[in-house]
């Protein structure tokens, strides 16, 4: 159980940062949700997660793209909750492009937000883990962390560096009683995923339901996505005293697709 623990998830008004938030707040987590949306919706998610699990839910809306607004983020929960246990550095996009004609400002934004907000992020809270000889920073990198794919020079990149600063994260800490460890997900089906599901189909001509079967035929041997609830369920791990020895570790879930 979790309870009385503060996890701050990055990104979770959608996909598989709102399911981790979901998981971390059955296991008694108070929560703090950042990302945009609508904000009727994502009061909805808020109140719904506070009754359903008796837990404490706060919502920033932080543009993490920021590094003064990423920092700002960690300071703001820590007034609010008066502590912070757990770090999901979650909240990702995608551009895909050739890497001639991958457009500065959408490489200098997947950077910012699924690379350096990391940082940013980490640097800020570790003190106060530090303090409390505690804490679970958990990284969602991806399957494209540990391979590339074409058109996807900055999501690639970005993924790769979350992996190294996992690392030097977990060394830097080691024995400290904070880990921190990367989860690789394979294709999961959420909107970030959904948006590549339709650029196949126009391309194709076909409909969504056969893009997505070329999608997962391409890279994911299991032929099946993974789910947003699965994803939650190996951040719920790396929260559990099982894993209290892995730090600097990844975490694949992917169906196979690194195996090959
Ligand atoms: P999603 O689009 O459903 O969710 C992304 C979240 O990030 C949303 O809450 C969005 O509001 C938030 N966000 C976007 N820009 C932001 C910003 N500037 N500041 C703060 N929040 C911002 O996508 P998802 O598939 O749930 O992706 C979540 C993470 O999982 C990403 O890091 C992604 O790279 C990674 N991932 C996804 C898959 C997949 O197949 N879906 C696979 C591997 C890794």
């Amino acid at each position: 159980m979790l309870t009385d623990k503060t996890a701050v998830i990055t990104g979770s008004t959608s996909g598989i940062g709102l399911a981790i938030a979901q998981q971390l707040a059955a296991q008694g987590a108070n929560i703090i949700l950042n990302g945009f949306g609508d904000a009727t919706e994502i009061e909805k998610v808020r109140v719904n997660l506070e009754l359903q699990n008796d837990v404490k839910v706060h919502y920033i809306a932080a543009d993490l793209s920021q590094p003064e607004s990423a920092r700002q983020l960690i300071r703001q929960a820590a007034q609010l909750m008066g502590r912070i246990d757990i770090l999901v550095n979650n909240a990702g996009v995608q551009h895909t492009a050739r890497l001639e004609d991958f457009p500065t400002e959408r490489w200098d934004q997947i950077i910012a937000l699924n690379l350096s907000a990391v940082f940013h992020t980490t640097a800020e809270v570790l003190p106060l883990m530090q303090k409390q000889s505690w804490g679970r920073i958990i990284n969602i990198a991806s399957a494209h962390g540990l391979v590339a794919s074409e058109l996807k020079a900055a999501y690639v990149a970005a993924k790769h560096g979350v992996l190294g600063l996992t690392k030097v994260t977990a060394l830097e800490n080691a024995g400290s009683g904070i880990t921190c460890n990367a989860i690789c997900p394979g294709w999961v089906r959420t909107p970030l995923v959904e948006a590549q599901i339709e650029a196949l189909a126009a391309q194709h001509q076909i409909d969504l339901e056969a893009a997505a079967r070329l999608l997962l035929a391409e890279k994911q041997p299991s032929l099946q996505f993974v789910t947003p609830q699965q994803v939650g369920g190996a951040a719920m791990f790396l929260c559990s005293d099982a894993a209290v020895q892995m730090t600097g570790s990844t975490l694949t879930l992917d169906g196979g697709w690194t195996a090959r």
